[in-house]
């Protein structure tokens, strides 16, 4: 089903809320709301149509920035309650928006059957890489050695690679981006929104407040585009899960030279594939087997599929 869609463009400040963000000044979240607003502003998105869904986090504040419904669930929940309004209002685009702890963590059981049954949904991510609202502690994406609030002595655990992870639970767009490369990251969420289907952007979005590893001074002259550098075609998987293989790699000083990334955190989009989605197959079960106007549905021969 097409989106609801206005006529002419609106500029992107329509978008904004006349909430004031509580978001820590330099908080690198605030790059992920302007590429937003450029997105919808680009995709005619009507904002009494748009319906943005997040869990508990600071970056789940974001729907209260935004002039679209949004709907604020339990920690983790974000992406359950986006299925909810894909089957009942499939005409309305939505967009979920999460933090690495809320997303990998509490939710991560949603992640990989929403990606698989190709929802027509965009998941942004806004990957701090540690917990933030809780004050420092170590998410599924902190480097190994981070020092949080609970583990003085360092992370003793692995980052978790969620790139690869993306693609083989079988989301059909994968990307990666930077809060603090705002034509890239406006860029990548205008495809992901624009794609049919389940689309996931990880954002690398700096918290100068708790986390002064992962910060703007590190990314800058870190970051290389494979797409336009490395000319990655999306289209093929191989080549996708191969490179997803590396993306942590410059986490660990021993792999600082190795290919393909040598040192630098990889963004652009890994994979994309057309595939039908969750909403087009049940649009086409209820064609074939909904009753003809004017008839009565068989209420015994229904039941008795459900019957043991
Ligand atoms: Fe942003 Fe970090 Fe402040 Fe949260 S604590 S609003 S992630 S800078």
């Amino acid at each position: 089903m097409e989106y609801i869609k206005l006529e002419e463009k609106l500029p992107p400040k329509e978008y904004r809320s006349d909430i004031e963000p509580t978001w820590c000044p330099g908080c690198g979240d605030f790059g992920v709301v302007t590429a937003l607003t450029k997105a919808f502003s680009e995709e005619r998105f009507d904002p009494t149509a748009i319906t943005m869904t997040s869990g508990i986090g600071c970056s789940s504040r974001l729907p209260l920035w935004m002039n679209a419904f949004g709907i604020h669930t339990a920690h983790g929940r974000a992406l359950p309650a986006a299925v909810g309004v894909r089957l009942a209002r499939p005409e309305t685009p939505t967009i979920v928006t999460a933090g690495d702890g809320d997303i990998f963590s509490i939710g991560m059981e949603h992640f990989p059957h929403t990606a698989r049954k190709n929802f027509d949904i965009t998941l942004i991510v806004m990957d701090n890489r540690m917990y933030a609202l809780t004050k420092n502690q170590t998410s599924p994406t902190s480097r190994h050695g981070y020092k949080g609030s609970l583990n003085p002595y360092g992370n003793i655990e692995d980052p978790f690679n969620v790139i690869k992870f993306a693609i083989a639970s079988g989301a059909t767009f994968v990307a990666q981006s930077y809060s603090g490369n705002p034509k890239h990251l406006a860029e990548t969420i205008q495809a992901a929104v624009e794609h049919k289907g389940f689309s996931f952007v990880n954002v690398l979005s700096p918290c100068p407040t708790f986390n002064k590893i992962d910060t703007f001074k590190y990314y800058k002259g870190r970051l290389i585009d494979i797409n336009k550098e490395l000319g990655h075609d999306p289209s093929d998987m191989k080549a996708a899960l191969e490179l997803a293989s590396h993306v942590l790699d410059a986490d660990y000083p021993e792999l600082e030279d190795a290919e393909p990334f040598k040192g630098k955190r990889p963004i652009g989009i890994f994979y994309k594939v057309e595939k039908e989605t969750f909403e087009e197959r049940i649009a086409k079960l209820k064609e074939k087997f909904a009753p003809k106007e004017g008839e009565e549905p068989d209420w015994d021969e229904i039941l008795a599929k459900y019957r043991p």
